[in-house]
């Protein structure tokens, strides 16, 4: 389960936001201290750069720097693979002394290895990406034998004692049984819950056709969920989940999770490259954010529900008001 602490510390923070009167507030950093991958997945859209953009990093310091510019309560170090970083334990170390709760979303290829340089803590989440059962994820990550090197990291991570969450994204064409048996899988492995997401239309992804769509997305996740089972556990907003099965419509929060990288800060989200800039109040201030989300009529928008772009806007709507927050407690009993 997420620690109280947690969730106390993302309430007070959205409490204290819409007190102050403040319009757009970033939840969590997406930080990519490098794009290097050990792997080469098909629906990737982060890897596909020149080797000379391929071998920059951030230094630990401009990860702080980044942490403490946006203030968000939350780090996702992303990339690229932040286990291929050499100083990716002075990064995390100095998050934690920040007081950030990190998901550090890893393939753990390399975890079993580096794990001796972290120790467990509230502070930090090893969020390991599986998209499915062992054909499936070997499948996605177009290598085999990489589900079983992360069941192998999930089980060394947990019994250390530290916060395991999987993500998972899923794209057109899985079979709905083969997720549910996945979650139980997963669940059965003792990790704390499951982050899901269908996976977004990267234009530069070399796998175009299996993206899923607005109402292919619905569907699907409307099948997974029905009849959920009580072990399942999820890392994320119960109203997401009702958004992704279309029991609410949201629109696109693009500031609630800003990306910093070794270019600067990306406009206007995670998913789209619209420009760099050079510090977050300039993200903030000069992105014509009008233009983006599924209101807007933005095509690159108009079949996106990703996690990065919707769960902000869940998360509002629980700290925002009474009937959100009853709402919430409504979806996380039914
Ligand atoms: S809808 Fe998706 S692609 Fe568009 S701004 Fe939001 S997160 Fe980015």
């Amino acid at each position: 389960m997420v620690p109280l602490s947690q969730i106390w510390t993302v309430a007070s923070y959205v409490l204290s936001k819409k007190l102050r009167g403040e319009k757009r507030y970033p939840l969590v950093l997406m930080l990519e201290p490098l794009f290097r991958c050990n792997l080469a997945c098909a629906g990737c859209g982060k890897i596909q750069y020149p080797d000379h953009i391929l071998n920059r990093r951030l230094t630990p310091e401009q990860c702080w720097k980044a942490a403490e510019e946006c203030g968000a309560p939350i780090v996702s170090i992303a990339g690229g693979e932040p286990l291929v970083h050499k100083e990716i334990d002075r990064i995390v170390a100095g998050l934690i002394e920040r007081k950030k709760y990190i998901y550090l979303c890893t393939n753990a290829i390399l975890l079993r290895k580096r794990i001796d340089l972290f120790k467990p803590s509230k502070y930090l989440t090893f969020s390991i990406h599986l998209d499915g059962l062992k054909e499936e994820h070997d499948e996605s990550v177009c290598r085999e034998g990489v589900y079983e090197t992360a069941v192998e990291g999930i089980r060394e991570a947990v019994k250390r004692g530290f916060r395991v969450t999987i993500n998972c994204t899923l794209f057109d064409g899985v079979d709905p049984q083969r997720v549910r048996a996945f979650f139980d899988e997963a669940m059965n492995l003792g990790i704390e819950g499951i982050m899901v997401s269908p996976g977004y239309s990267y234009q530069k992804a070399p796998d175009q056709e299996h993206f899923l769509q607005r109402n292919n997305t619905r569907e699907l996740f409307r099948q997974i969920l029905k009849e959920r089972k009580k072990s399942w556990k999820f890392n994320l907003s119960p109203l997401f989940l009702e958004f992704l099965q279309g029991n609410i419509e949201y629109d696109c929060t693009p500031w609630g999770n800003p990306t910093y990288n070794i270019f600067g800060w990306q406009k206007p989200c995670y998913l789209l490259q619209d420009g760099y800039v050079k510090s977050f109040k300039e993200l903030i201030e000069n992105t014509p954010w009008e233009k983006y989300g599924y209101r807007s009529g933005n095509p690159k928008c108009a079949n996106c529900m990703v996690h990065s772009g919707y769960e902000a806007t869940a998360v509002n709507d629980t700290f925002g008001s009474w009937k959100g927050f009853v709402k919430t407690v409504k979806a996380s009993l039914s």
